[in-house]
């Protein structure tokens, strides 16, 4: 049976990933033409979508005397805090309107129970229960996915990685991420990224190409 084509994943392009938005990616406006060129490309687009309760475990507003960056223990390992953003039903929460989602795209939606956060696709954070994207790549009999959106060292690393470890070939699109970039934590995110056996492509083009070459 010949292997089913790429999906590409978008990763959480929402209003309040871009500039402008609560937990905006510096820089993040530049992969909207990238991530557009991406979707038309492919026949089968999954966008993952952060999608909080209010009173959210990871927002530093729910722990009283918590700062944003902060990091507490909690059962189910280390959790960066982070400010109030991807509120479920809010505007912040949708996806940016500049981003071409086709009519055929699947979502994803993370982060939805109140106690534990999700920064990958595959698992929530605790690196065990379901979130989802597996189960469609399997409904897709998909084997190899392309990755891009928000942020590169956050959530496109937690589902990379997870990829990896499931067994997926992966190529990540860099001019189609970016990432928050804190005390070199982009850098380190593509280290762990290739580490995981997952390609780099810098460019749309790059990555079409390397999709031809199967
Ligand atoms: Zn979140």
């Amino acid at each position: 049976m010949p292997a089913s084509p790429p999906v590409l994943v978008v990763v959480d392009p929402q209003r309040d990933f871009f500039p402008g938005g609560k937990l905006a990616v510096p820089g993040g406006d530049r992969i909207i033409e990238p991530v557009n060129e991406l979707v038309g490309m492919f026949a089968s687009v999954v966008i993952t979508q952060d999608w909080h309760p209010s009173g959210h475990v990871s927002f530093a507003a729910s722990h009283p005397g918590c700062q944003v960056g902060d990091r507490l223990s909690l059962p189910y390992g280390e959790q960066q805090l982070w400010p109030v953003h991807c509120v479920a039903d809010t505007p912040g929460a949708e996806i940016d309107p500049r981003i071409a989602v086709p009519p055929h795209a699947r979502i994803i939606r993370k982060g939805t129970r109140p106690l534990i956060d999700s920064y990958s696709g595959f698992f929530e954070n605790d690196g065990v229960t379901p979130v989802g994207l597996h189960d469609l790549l399997v409904d897709l009999s998909a084997t190899a996915i392309v990755v891009a959106g928000l942020a590169t060292d956050v959530c496109v690393l937690a589902t990379v990685l997870d990829a990896c470890r499931l067994g997926y070939d992966v190529t990540v699109v860099d001019e189609a991420s970016a990432g928050i970039d804190v005390n070199g934590s982009l850098s380190r995110a593509w280290t762990q990224m290739t580490a995981a056996a997952a390609r780099r492509a810098a460019t749309v083009a790059e990555a079409a190409l390397s999709m031809r070459r199967g």
